[in-house]
């Protein structure tokens, strides 16, 4: 398909033979994926809300997921998105993570969102948003797609999907009892 008018043009995309899921069927079952994978922490004696996957954009394969680890590593660095792009970058010796997609069970938070930009990932998909973990904890709220549309790379910013499964997260019974004790808990 062709269009043209007043000096625009638009060329559609080919239609061709689906081998793999439609990106938004393949963004729905991975952020589902993601989501079980972080839900686990739940019933431990170290519930996290946050979880973070790298997905080979083309194939849909999973890399790998991350939890965050502030806690365990005494380290405010090491969200779930930060030790993702560190394990990948680590386990591939690559640098950048072209034709990677980044997965998040919540909307990067400005540190992320920059180590995103950094390590070149093609997109990043997220769940719940920065308001919405903000009732719970302290967050510095500076919308993801803020952040990737002042900085000089390109990524692709996509969210938020399947917000209230991933907010789900956040509300579990479990977590809700141990945000008690996090130093970053919200204080109202
Ligand atoms: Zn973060």
């Amino acid at each position: 398909m062709l269009v043209s008018g007043m000096g625009v043009r638009v060329i559609g995309k080919k239609i061709s033979p689906k081998a793999v899921p439609e990106p938004i069927d393949r963004d729905r079952q991975k952020m589902q994926a993601l989501a079980a994978f972080t839900a686990r922490s739940l019933g431990t004696s170290t519930p996290r809300p946050f979880g973070a996957a790298i997905v080979h954009s083309q194939s849909g394969k999973v890399l790998l997921r991350a939890l965050n680890r502030v806690a365990q590593e005494h380290d405010p660095t090491s969200h779930a998105e930060v030790r993702a792009v560190r394990l990948a970058t680590r386990r591939l010796r690559q640098l950048p993570l072209a034709g990677f997609t980044l997965y998040t069970t919540c909307e990067p938070c400005p540190m992320c969102m920059s180590a995103i930009l950094w390590a070149g990932l093609d997109r990043v998909v997220y769940s719940a948003t920065i308001e919405d973990a903000n009732r719970h904890c302290n967050q510095i709220r500076i919308p993801a797609t803020e952040v990737a549309s002042r900085s000089d790379m390109s990524c692709t910013v996509s969210g938020p999907l399947l917000r209230e499964e991933c907010y789900g997260l956040f509300t579990h019974p479990n977590m809700l009892r141990a945000f008690r004790s996090w130093s970053t808990r919200k204080r109202t």
